[in-house]
């Protein structure tokens, strides 16, 4: 199964690592043919070229458009080597065989990514390269095609040894990847239309990744898994640098993300904002004066879950709070930054993961949520809303004070992130009970105030820290006994989206408790 390589065919846009690559295959022989670009790339470094216009004997045509699509080309990829019908069709009309083809395609998904035109994006549809990736990688019985750079370095050494030869389960391998950045590429293509076009719910849709990393194993050690990237630069765990420390398990991933996706809902100007993260829930939330009392605060919510938690700043993490994070069990940190004295702080705990990211995440910025379910998958948007605070109805006879106001609107963008249903108590910038993803909404109030209580009595508090909070809930009242609840564990103010059948019921109760309630007009549920 081992086919040595006679001749090349090289077409990339992306010329890392190009020369490099062809002066290895130069050196073993192997005959070079390129298109325009390429071919100019070869020459200019002293590499001798055929253009495969002289292959084909037509001249690269219309912008690029037709370059490498036609028999000559094709006929060499495509032909079966060991069938004697295919060997008298090469005979016949002077077809070579093409033994490798190295091609990357028209940078489309950096064209959308840059906000080209719809002209633009449009050009940088690949034709030629596709097609020659699909043949050559059908006929991978005898033809190895390679389609990233970072496979150049598994391709010189299949062929160190094996002495200027492939195998079959390498070019096997290369054609799975070939396939895999076809389809990706045409999921750009199509999605960016479907974009373009403003359709909310496309005929058909497809997703496509690319592998980030491989994961030891997925939720449980019995499955197995991978971390992959959709091709955007979002910042945010997928595109972030891991520092230090262990490998990241599915998990983290998960948790890491809920953990910083929330966090950028605190804009670095307000000032710094930190969110501790277990099971993709937050248990602690907190803005302060510096980053390492937003850490203290965020931590003293709820101390006991904080142990083994994800922790994420919106801003670049110093030394002191590096310092006050690493004195207790910690997965994994993500922040967009972290100075020298972080680091050196960081470097004596191997294990803690350590992530940096470019800049926040954009919570308004337009993104697909995706779901799998059996036989299927859910895509809506990502939830971007945002209530500003003229947004906000007071139902009450009592209007929030300012000190409300503000608590109310920093609770409501934590209960965004709490799974359904979500009771978030919050206090001088600060959560202090957080109910997260129980079946009804009481039980989720009564759990906060719970927490809130516990709070309490770990920190040695004289009173409930939910005494004088603010309430937050992901969904309107269905009755007043929550309300009431929030009410008897001292809340003062509560805001939720209203919109309840029984919301008459719920303001009077609020009213007679003497709360202070806004209706948002918008729900955050998050399942
Ligand atoms: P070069 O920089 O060598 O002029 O062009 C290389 C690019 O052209 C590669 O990305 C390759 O996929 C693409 N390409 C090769 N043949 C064709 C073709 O026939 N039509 C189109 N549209 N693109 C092609």
């Amino acid at each position: 199964t081992l086919v040595p390589i006679g001749r090349a065919l090289l077409s990339v846009s992306d010329k890392t690592g190009l020369l490099d690559l062809a002066h290895v295959l130069a050196a073993r022989g192997v005959e070079l043919i390129s298109t325009g670009g390429t071919a100019a790339a070869l020459r200019g470094a002293g590499l001798a070229v055929r253009d495969v216009a002289e292959v084909t004997g037509f001249p690269e045509m219309m912008d690029g458009r037709v370059k490498t699509l036609h028999p000559m080309v094709h006929g060499g990829l495509l032909a079966l080597r060991d069938e004697p019908s295919h060997r008298a069709a090469m005979e016949g009309h002077g077809i070579a065989p093409i033994d490798l083809l190295v091609v990357n395609l028209y940078p489309f998904e950096q064209t959308v990514a840059g906000g080209g035109s719809y002209e633009d994006c449009v050009e940088n549809i690949d034709i030629g390269g596709p097609a020659m990736i699909r043949a050559a990688a059908k006929n991978h019985r005898f033809v190895s095609v390679v389609t990233d750079p970072e496979d150049y370095a598994a391709l010189v050494a299949e062929l160190d040894a094996n002495g200027g030869a492939t195998g079959l389960a390498f070019r096997q391998r290369l054609a799975q990847t070939a396939y895999a950045r076809t389809a990706a590429y045409d999921a750009a293509v199509s999605n960016w239309m479907a974009g373009a076009l403003d359709l909310a719910a496309p005929r058909r849709r497809v997703f496509a990744g690319t592998l980030r990393q491989g994961l030891r194993y997925g939720e449980n050690p019995h499955q197995t898994a991978g971390f992959y990237t959709d091709g955007s630069d979002r910042p945010g765990v997928a595109t972030a640098d891991q520092l230090q420390g262990k490998e990241l398990s599915y998990n983290n991933i998960n948790d890491t993300d809920a953990a910083f996706e929330l966090v950028s809902e605190f804009l670095p100007a307000e000032g710094p904002a930190c969110a501790i993260i277990k099971h993709a829930n937050p248990c602690g939330v907190a803005r302060g004066d510096t980053l390492i009392e937003a850490y203290r605060r965020a931590y003293d919510c709820d101390r006991t879950s904080a142990f083994g938690g994800i922790v994420a700043l919106n801003r670049p993490l110093d030394g002191p709070t590096a310092e006050e994070i690493a004195a207790i069990f910690t997965e994994v940190v993500i922040a967009p930054g972290a100075d020298e004295a972080a680091r050196a702080v960081f470097a004596a705990k191997k294990n803690l993961r350590l992530l940096v990211t470019q800049g926040l995440a954009n919570p308004q910025s337009p993104a697909l949520a995706v779901r799998q379910v059996s036989g299927g998958y859910l895509v809506q948007d990502k939830d971007t809303g945002f209530v500003a605070p003229g947004d906000l109805r007071t139902v009450t006879r009592r209007a929030p004070t300012a000190q409300e106001l503000t608590d109310l609107l920093f609770a409501w963008k934590v209960a965004k992130h709490v799974k359904s249903n979500a009771i978030v108590y919050v206090r001088n910038g600060a959560t202090v009970g957080v109910g997260a993803g129980q079946m009804s909404r009481i039980d989720s109030t009564r759990i906060a105030a719970r927490k809130a209580q516990d709070m309490a009595e770990v920190l040695g508090l004289a009173e409930s820290p939910a005494r004088g909070s603010v309430v937050a809930s992901d969904a309107f009242f269905p009755f007043a006994d929550g309300l009431l609840a929030a009410a008897e564990a001292g809340a003062t103010a509560i805001i939720q989206p209203g919109g309840s059948m029984r919301d008459e019921e719920v303001i009077a109760a609020a009213d007679e408790a003497g709360l202070a309630m806004v209706f948002t007009g918008m729900r955050h549920f998050r399942h």
